[in-house]
């Protein structure tokens, strides 16, 4: 079938709504999609219907409100159309209600003491501005998911409000130029996904990766990226099978699949969308994941969306591509043609700019997760410090506002806002500083910390809140300055003399970077509990409650419940590596090293020489003792944890002591693994698991 045909088959979007929909009733709904409002109820009986006819032609037969519970992934509960009849007969019903409003047991999901557990009701409500879609036989509604307070449970709700705040504040900025058209400002995003495949028989003898998503151990293998032969390499057969079927269901899903290569590490590969408004790009990221768990396992793999499923070789990222874009169809961090277009993007511009200095730990902590802290700082990704990459020519521009000074060929004249052209900033991709966190790219930024596993909604609600809170501030001295254009540059020097410390054009792999960016005032915040406290602080609270995100209760349990989460999953990691040294290397090495002392204590009685014998068994056994030691004491340590009663307590111990204490039984079994005979280690090594898709 042509692409054309399959493209969004699973979709109720707007021609199925057309199909089904008497035409008011179509009208109505194209109205409510159009303006982000909440579904007329009036018409929520005749929708539900037309969706159900729709569906059932399709083969559904269960519905479910589909959210983004804060536990990373997505939930659903299968209810089907099924009704029984008064005459012992059935009919398939769907009522408006039914697609408005759902009431999930809400008690099985983290809400950080937001509900209390007499009151364990959820609800959820359907976004309309997210198309119905049908996955596995089941009509699935995205949908917002809160407490019978109406405090936000889950992801996509504070991410609609955020997206709410900024068109606020980016109209009342377009109404300044003159832009009287415009009715909304959507932020886009475009995701582009990491993930890695291993052979499904190697992962299931792997209870790390089976538990935990990563690897426990592993020493490295002789070859690891260094050729950077896989990236962009032709893609094996079994690959470019799953990456077919992906994109084929992907698209029936509407998703906007476009771009699939390998990646620079081994068995690692990458997916990118189309760019959409971000509400639709964050649920087709969701999907986008669960697809590709689910199709590998039809081609034999496993993929793991891990941010660091291995040691020596990258991580894998999710480069959160975002703009800002008008229903008329101006991209606002577009340089544009004429010097008022200029203008108007010079003060987007500086509205980023300003937005990513004042809330670095915002940037930082929405991307801040345990198996992150692997990935932000080694030297692939991006380091923990948030700066900005503008390239050297929009910096010299900057400069040239910043100081009254001339730019480029008129010698004569100051760089005025609003009145000189900019020079043609160029989109060239080879001119991009892979090592920034944060990156203009011609007409969007790419914010490059975000981890392959999580959701976006974290990373987009932190940057659409400041964005949109430093617009506000923006829109307050503009709208009363008596001279638009003296005060518009006035404005846009101010910023980037206040928040030029942010932009760093260096590389920001070299260690010097860490030195220098603490000189500048910067944040360097290294891990999740370095980071995480820095959402409660009383002017972020008040930020999120200012732009209506995030109430003071919401950003509570949002902290506790991500701390507790640092510390759950460093927990299960701990656990698993305990089991598997004692269970399995420990035990392995041990018999190995009996059939090493059988051999030597033959080969001493019969009087020949047995340097390698002796040799390799002094060498393992005292590798086998110091795991032995490290292994006692991470269980220990584990135990002191599952003591600890607070969660801030707990996260902190993980850092000081849990990760230490694992990486110190880690060490010797690796040395270890490199020691004994190939057959007796006791689960796939490194090497079977990145080169064994042939
Ligand atoms: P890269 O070289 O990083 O792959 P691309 O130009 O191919 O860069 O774009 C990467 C991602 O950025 C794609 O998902 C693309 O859809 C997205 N993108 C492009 N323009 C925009 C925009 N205006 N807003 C948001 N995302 C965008
Ligand atoms: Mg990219």
């Amino acid at each position: 079938m042509p692409i054309t045909d399959v493209f969004a088959s699973n979709v109720f979007d707007e021609a199925k709504m057309k199909e089904y929909l008497a035409k008011d009733t179509f009208q109505e709904m194209e109205k409510t999609i159009r303006e982000g409002k909440p579904l007329n109820p009036k018409i929520a009986e005749a929708v539900a219907h037309g969706m159900k006819e729709w569906a059932l032609s399709k083969g559904a037969t269960h519905f479910t409100h589909w959210f983004q519970p804060l536990t990373g992934v997505t939930a659903e509960k299968h209810d089907s159309f099924l009704n029984p009849s008064k005459d012992h007969s059935i009919s398939l019903e769907f009522s408006g209600k039914e697609l408005v409003k759902g009431e999930p047991d809400a008690s099985s999901f983290p809400s950080g003491g937001l509900r209390a557990t007499f009151e364990a009701r959820g609800y959820t409500a359907w976004d309309p501005t997210s198309f119905v879609f049908i996955k596995n036989g089941v009509l699935c509604i995205p949908t917002a998911f809160y407490s019978y307070t109406g405090h936000a449970l889950d992801k996509k709700t504070p991410l609609l409000r955020s997206m709410d705040a900024i068109n606020t504040q980016a109209l009342r900025i377009l109404r300044l130029f003159g832009h009287e058209d415009v009715k909304m400002v959507r932020t886009t995003v475009g995701p582009e996904q990491e993930y890695f495949l291993v052979d499904i028989e190697d992962y299931k003898q792997r209870k790390d990766l089976l538990y935990t998503g990563r690897t426990l151990f592993g020493a490295p293998c002789p070859k690891g990226q260094e050729l950077e032969d896989h990236y962009f390499g032709t893609i094996k057969s079994r690959v470019q099978a799953f990456m077919q079927e992906l994109n084929s269901e992907l698209w029936k899903l509407g998703v906007y699949a476009k771009t699939e290569h390998n990646e620079v590490a081994p068995a690692q590969f990458e997916l990118a969308p189309v760019f959409s408004t971000t509400n639709i790009a964050t649920d087709h990221n969701q999907l986008t994941m669960e697809l590709i768990q689910r199709i590998a396992k039809h081609h034999g793999m496993v993929a793991l969306l891990h941010e660091k499923p291995f040691d020596y070789i990258n991580g894998s990222g999710k480069h959160n591509n975002w703009s800002l874009s008008t229903d008329t169809g101006m991209n606002l961090l577009e340089p544009g043609e004429t010097p008022y277009d200029n203008a108007q993007f010079l003060l987007f511009l500086s509205a980023v700019i300003k937005a990513v200095d004042e809330h670095q730990d915002l940037l930082r902590l929405s991307v801040a997760t345990a198996g992150n802290d692997h990935r932000l700082g080694a030297n692939e990704a991006p380091p923990a410090i948030i700066s900005m990459f503008l390239g050297d020519e929009l910096t010299e521009v900057l400069k040239a506002i910043e100081t009254d000074q001339p730019y480029g060929q008129k010698k004569q004249e100051r760089m005025r806002v609003g009145i000189d052209i900019l020079p043609k900033i160029k989109k060239d991709a080879t001119d991009r500083n892979r090592t920034s966190p944060f990156a203009f790219t011609g007409n969007k930024f790419e914010f490059r910390m975000p981890g392959s596993n999580s959701s976006i909604a974290g990373c987009n609600i932190m940057l659409n809140t400041a964005v949109a809170d430093v617009l506000e501030g923006f829109a307050d001295t503009l709208e009363k300055a008596d001279n638009f254009e003296d005060a518009l540059h006035t404005l846009i020097q101010e910023t980037i003399k206040d928040h030029k410390r942010i932009i760093f054009n260096g590389n920001g792999y070299d260690d010097s970077w860490i030195g220098e960016a603490e000189a500048r005032g910067l944040l360097n915040l290294p891990t999740t509990p370095d980071a995480l406290p820095y959402s409660i602080k009383p002017e972020n609270v008040e930020l999120f409650e200012r732009q209506h995100v995030l109430n003071k209760e919401e950003v509570y349990s949002r902290y506790e419940i991500n701390m507790e989460e640092y510390t759950k999953v460093v927990l299960i990691e701990a656990r698993t590596m305990v089991g598997m040294a004692r269970k399995d290397i420990l035990p392995a090495v041990s018999k190995y090293t009996q059939s090493l002392a059988d051999t030597l204590a033959l080969k001493k009685q019969t009087g020949v020489s047995a340097t390698y014998e002796k040799a390799n068994l002094d060498e393992i056994s005292s590798y086998l003792d110091k795991a032995y030691v490290a292994l006692q004491d991470l269980e220990g340590k584990v135990k002191t944890l599952e003591g600890t009663e607070d969660f801030e307590k707990a996260a902190n111990y993980v850092r000081d002591a849990i990760l230490p204490a694992m990486g110190a039984l880690r060490k010797p079994c690796d040395k270890l693994e490199t020691l004994v005979s190939a057959k007796v280690w006791p689960f796939p090594t490194y090497g079977k698991l990145l080169f064994g898709i042939i």
